[in-house]
């Protein structure tokens, strides 16, 4: 099972978070038919939303987290409800390029950097909260380090990782955010910066089977820490034929009324999960006749 592993030093300065999503990785870039790059590029965006649900963990609570560069994979949309369960899509799974020259997934390439990386929690009361930044490179680490910087005034060091084989099957894929809170020392930065640069790849470090509590711990050797309970992660779409007959009702009676007399029938098919949902005539009669 997949989980995110949650700490903080011992003096309270610094707070980590670290992943292994290999499995929900997996299941989304199945799900959707990525390319090894689109997979990277969904994969990375689920798992930093994974840890920021670890971090919230409030079952009133949903993320979602929209990125939108411009290039040819289009929008990708994640979102968490109230634990570290993720969803997600990205508009054209199939978007690929080469890969780069180091020999890694050219994420940024399709990702873009004309747009925005913007996060909505919706708290279940009042307005949300809405936070957007301009992307830095579309590599998306690096887009929600400037995040929560800019628009949560937290700095962190953020790491996403997911290593495709050759069949397009997930060999790793993992990530942690390291934060500073307010307190915080020149000190603590430059231990962090110094463990940052011996650490490597977080998919290195997952295919070597290191636990997110030993990334934790490696990130931060300089540091006694103590560990939060761990929180499951995964990939989870709540969707049901409940919740489609809401979106019908939520079209209005004209339009229900005319995919009545022009289709017959409809077929919703869900963003998130791709299963389909299938209305008759009868029961969309009887849908329409709820909204009256
Ligand atoms: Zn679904």
């Amino acid at each position: 099972m997949d989980y995110v592993a949650r700490a903080i030093t011992m003096d309270g300065f610094v707070r980590i978070y670290a992943a292994n999503t290999t499995e929900l990785v997996a299941e989304a870039a199945k799900i959707h038919g990525c390319s090894a790059t689109a997979a990277a590029a969904l994969g990375r965006t689920l798992t930093a939303t994974a840890m920021i649900g670890a971090m919230i963990k409030d079952e009133d609570t949903s993320v979602t987290v929209q990125i939108d560069g411009g290039g040819s994979i289009g929008k990708i949309c994640t979102v968490t409800d109230g634990s570290a369960f993720v969803r997600g899509y990205c508009i054209n799974p199939l978007a690929d390029l080469p890969t780069k020259a180091n020999g890694h997934l050219d994420v940024g390439g399709i990702v873009g950097t004309d747009g925005h990386l913007g996060i909505i929690k919706d708290y279940g009361m009042k307005e949300p909260y809405v936070g957007h930044v301009e992307l830095v490179s579309g590599e998306i680490a690096e887009d929600f380090t400037k995040y929560f910087a800019e628009s949560e005034q937290t700095p962190s060091a953020v790491g996403l990782g997911v290593l495709v084989d050759k069949d397009l099957s997930i060999k790793s894929a993992g990530g942690y955010i390291i934060q500073l809170l307010p307190g915080a020392t020149e000190e603590h930065i430059e231990d962090i910066e110094k463990s940052l640069a011996a650490f490597g790849s977080v998919t290195e470090a997952i295919e070597k089977g290191m636990t997110p509590e030993e990334i934790a711990e490696s990130l931060m050797s300089d540091h006694s820490m103590f560990f939060y309970d761990n929180v499951d992660t995964g990939y989870f779409c709540p969707c049901s034929k409940e919740r489609m007959e809401r979106a019908l009702i939520a079209i209005g009676k004209k339009d229900l009324q005319e995919i009545i007399d022009t289709d017959g029938h409809a077929e919703l098919k869900c963003h998130f999960c791709r299963r389909s949902f299938d209305f008759s005539k009868e029961q969309l009669t009887e849908i329409l006749a709820r909204i009256k």
